[in-house]
Formats: structure tokens, C-alpha cells, sequence
């Protein structure tokens, strides 16, 4: 439902690159944005991930496939306090040598990560690096995705107490609501007027 819930669910600065990479698959409507190699160009070339010049081949799509449900996957760890997802975190480390990021540290006590690797490898090393910023100055926990199953879109968490559980409570929140409704009435046995 993300195209309700699209301004209210913004990541901040770079962040929202990554939300938008792992709402490249939107679940409930079965929508493919990556469909085949030219297209990942083609959303990388857009998000000014990709050195001009720079083709992905199908095995590269595949790998981009695989970051993005790691992302899913991870985000959906980010509801309660667990430590990240065994598969994601090999997905991680894998980009992350394919890459071959590489530390700078600047005079003014920063630092900074690059990927040594070029094409394809380099843009999807460039995301996981937005990722680790994330974790950095702890925006990364407020990325989340939809609890509801079917829907599973990525939105920033605004809420004070980090607690948000749907895309958007219009939608995903109130279809909850009524899921418990609807249970705890069959539970009791049918109507609402029951005593
Ligand atoms: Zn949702």
C-alpha cells in the first residue's frame, strides 16, 4: 500500500535510497520492479548507484535480489530487539567482499567507507554502506517493514517510541484491528451481541 503511505514513511537523508530499493518488490501486488538485469541498470542509474557505462548481467540481478529480501528480512527483525537474521547477515558479507569496501578516516575524526569494485558489485556495495551509516547514527532501527504479511512495504518508523508495526495505520492498522476483532468474536462463538 505504499503509494498511500509513500510521504508519511520517508527515510531521512540517503536512507531513503534503501527503502526505496527494498520496495522495488511491492509483496501485495506481486509488482516486480527489478523484472531483469536492464531494469536493475535502470533503478540504479536512477538512484546515482551506478558508474556510467557500468551493465549488469542476469547473475547480478540475482544478487541484487538477494540484498533486497536480506534488507526485507533485517527490517523485519528491527520490530522487536533480536540481532540480525543469520541469511541476511551472509547476504551482507557477501556484497560487502564482492565490493570490497574499503575504510577512510578523514582529519576531522569521521570516516567513511568505499567500494573498491566496479559496475554492479560497486552499486550494491554503495547501498549495504548506506545501510552502515544507518546503524551508524542509529536511523537504521526505525527502518522497518509492514507486519502485515501480505503487504511487507518498507517505511520509516516516526513514531516517538519506535513502535509502529504498519506501513500505514489508515490501511495496515485498522485491517489489524479488525482481524482481532473478527477473531475474538468467532472465539466467543458469532455476533457482537453476544452476552
Ligand atoms: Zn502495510
Amino acid at each position: 500500500m505504499g503509494f498511500m503511505a509513500a510521504d508519511s514513511s520517508a527515510a531521512p537523508g540517503s536512507l531513503e535510497t534503501v527503502r526505496g530499493f527494498v520496495n522495488t518488490r511491492d509483496v501485495e501486488s506481486s509488482v516486480e520492479a527489478l523484472s531483469t538485469a536492464g531494469a536493475l541498470q535502470g533503478w540504479l542509474h536512477e538512484a546515482s548507484l551506478l558508474d556510467v557505462g557500468a551493465e549488469a548481467r542476469p547473475v547480478d540481478l540475482q544478487r541484487a535480489r538477494a540484498l533486497r529480501e536480506a534488507l526485507r528480512s533485517a527490517m523485519a527483525a528491527n520490530h522487536s530487539a533480536t540481532s540480525l537474521p543469520a541469511e541476511a547477515l551472509a547476504v551482507f558479507n557477501d556484497v560487502a567482499q564482492r565490493a570490497d569496501l574499503s575504510l577512510r578516516i578523514t582529519a576531522d575524526l569521521r570516516w567513511a567507507m568505499r567500494p573498491r569494485a566496479g559496475g554492479i558489485d560497486r552499486a550494491l556495495g554503495s547501498l549495504l554502506v548506506l545501510v552502515t551509516d544507518a546503524i551508524s547514527d542509529g536511523t537504521w532501527r526505525r527502518l522497518k517493514v509492514c507486519l502485515n504479511d501480505t503487504c511487507q512495504w518498507a517505511f520509516y518508523d516516526q513514531s516517538r517510541a519506535r513502535s509502529g508495526k504498519w506501513c500505514s495505520m489508515q490501511v495496515c492498522g485498522n485491517r489489524a484491528k479488525q482481524q482481532a476483532w473478527r477473531a475474538r468474536n468467532e472465539k466467543a462463538g458469532g455476533g457482537p451481541m453476544q452476552v
